[in-house]
């Protein structure tokens, strides 16, 4: 970074009395602090020319320095340095007192622009304040975290990033710590609700120090968004939690498989039994029916948690396409529902799981025909897209509404009296397993679209064999 030459000016004793002299130009200057004065102590080799208050610079003999910024005294030199540069801004004794503060001012100028580029580019947010609460020094971090730019911030009372719990009370906190000095906060790690300009709260990590510079106190906060952190973390405990449902669900199905599989076998059977009238034969078909939806429940519950391994082999999908539609030929036929196939790309061989995809495949269909109870249109388009072998089943149902849209591939999520919400969870696992992913489209008005991707993956020459092997099987 290339700071902008700026004047000094140089206040000259001589004798314990203080002269004023012109501007001095110094190639730099330092950036946030607006006046830089030296004081040069000297001694004066004769009396001043006749009309002149002071001898000129050249004719001095300096005996030190004080540096003073912005008021603040910042370092001071002894007149013992060797005169060999800056020969043009000064020459005779003056000068060497200017070239050790020149040279020094460099150093300082340098340790200040690694310090200050360390902490501008920092990714973390890091916030300097006052013992006032105004904020003193904002890095780029910062600028990104908050959306403030720094010379917005600059100058500003801390409360412009606070949010509002702690905007209330953070002064106090400042006040309290400046009365009793006791470190409440300090050198810690906290986590926090910040909020962005434009109002978007988000977690944040942050920890504090203090410095003390001549008596006055500076607050420094370095700061981290978390929200990524958090989300994982948040996805890791609902993992946990998850693996702890699963184990219990895994033991219930297990135990009422059975019980469930006697009272629908009994209820079969019962229908069939002479002896009973028309309203109790009803009454044991409800049976039958709901034991047959507890099982199927059971059963989807059971894959969810505990998914068969996938195995894969290398096969055309649209055959297993064409299996689960002529599962589905009758039903289609009575709820009036045609079927129509676009084949955009043929499709190559893909490796998949024949028995998990078809379950897939008859999972989005069986929405497809719930989504259309007046009947309608069902759509299968086959493409290569990319990389992948697409599939997509369309239907010409009500859609997805964006807060269904949010939540469709959420285990649990339903929005059907006997649903149990985890078909699509259970369909997403399965093309994930397989590298692929499932998504939904519904464009308002035009149904619901359901996507397969499956990777095409490049066949060696032994795979292809091995897979022909098994074709033939
Ligand atoms: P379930 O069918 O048991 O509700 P799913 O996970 O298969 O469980 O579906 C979750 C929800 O997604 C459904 O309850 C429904 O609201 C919505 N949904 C799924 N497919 C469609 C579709 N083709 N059209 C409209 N909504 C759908």
């Amino acid at each position: 970074m290339t700071i902008p030459p700026k004047p000094i000016r140089i206040a000259i004793v001589l004798n314990g009395q203080e002269f004023i002299c012109q501007p001095v130009m110094l190639p730099f200057s330092l950036e946030g602090y607006p006046s830089v004065d030296l004081v040069l102590y000297g001694r004066q080799p004769e009396a001043p020319a006749p009309g002149l208050t002071v001898n000129p610079l050249p004719d001095l003999s300096p005996e030190g320095f004080d540096l003073i910024l912005d008021g603040q005294f910042l370092t001071a030199g002894l007149a013992d340095f060797s005169p060999d540069r800056l020969d043009n801004l000064v020459t005779g004794p003056a000068a060497r007192c200017l070239k050790t503060l020149v040279c020094q001012l460099q150093e300082l100028r340098q340790k200040q622009e690694i310090n200050s580029g360390i902490i501008m580019n920092a990714a973390d947010a890091l916030i300097t304040i006052n013992s006032g609460h105004v904020i003193i020094g904002y890095n780029q971090g910062a600028e990104q975290m908050f959306g403030y730019t720094r010379t917005e911030a600059l100058g500003q009372d801390l409360k412009l990033i606070l949010p509002p719990p702690v905007k209330a009370v953070h002064g106090d906190y400042l006040k309290r710590y400046l009365a009793t000095r006791e470190p409440h906060v300090l050198g810690r790690q906290r986590r926090l609700t910040a909020r962005r300009r434009d109002g978007q709260e988000f977690p944040l990590s942050i920890s504090f120090s203090v410095a003390e510079i001549q008596g006055n106190l500076y607050f420094t906060a370095i700061m981290r968004d978390i929200t990524e952190y958090k989300a994982m973390e948040d996805r890791v405990l609902q993992s946990e939690r998850l693996a702890a449902v699963g184990n219990t669900v895994d033991h219930i199905a297990h135990e009422i498989k059975n019980p469930l599989l006697i009272i629908g076998g009994f209820a079969q059977q019962l229908i069939k039994a002479p002896g009973f009238d028309d309203p109790a034969r009803r009454k044991l078909s409800i049976i039958a029916e709901e034991v047959s939806h507890l099982e199927e429940m059971v059963a989807e519950m059971r894959d969810f948690v505990r998914p068969p391994p996938t195995q894969k082999r290398q096969g055309q999908i649209m055959a297993v396409v064409e299996e689960a539609l002529e599962l589905f030929q009758d039903t289609f036929r009575e709820h009036h529902i045609q079927v129509r196939r676009v084949e955009e790309t043929p499709l190559p061989p893909v490796a998949f799981d024949p028995k998990q995809v078809r379950q897939v495949l008859i999972n989005l269909l069986k929405n497809a025909l719930e989504a259309m109870p007046q009947g309608g249109e069902i759509t299968i388009t086959s493409r290569v897209k990319g990389a992948n072998a697409e599939i997509s089943v369309s239907d010409t149902g009500a859609g997805l509404v964006p807060e269904v849209a949010d939540n469709i591939f959420q285990p649990y999520f339903t929005t059907k009296e006997k649903g149990t919400g985890l078909g699509l969870a259970i369909c997403q696992n399965i093309i994930a397993e397989h590298g692929g992913c499932l998504f939904a489209d519904s464009p308002p008005g035009r149904g619901a679209t359901f996507t397969i991707q499956l990777p095409i993956e490049e066949t060696s020459p032994a795979a292809g064999a091995s897979s022909l092997e098994e074709n033939r099987r």
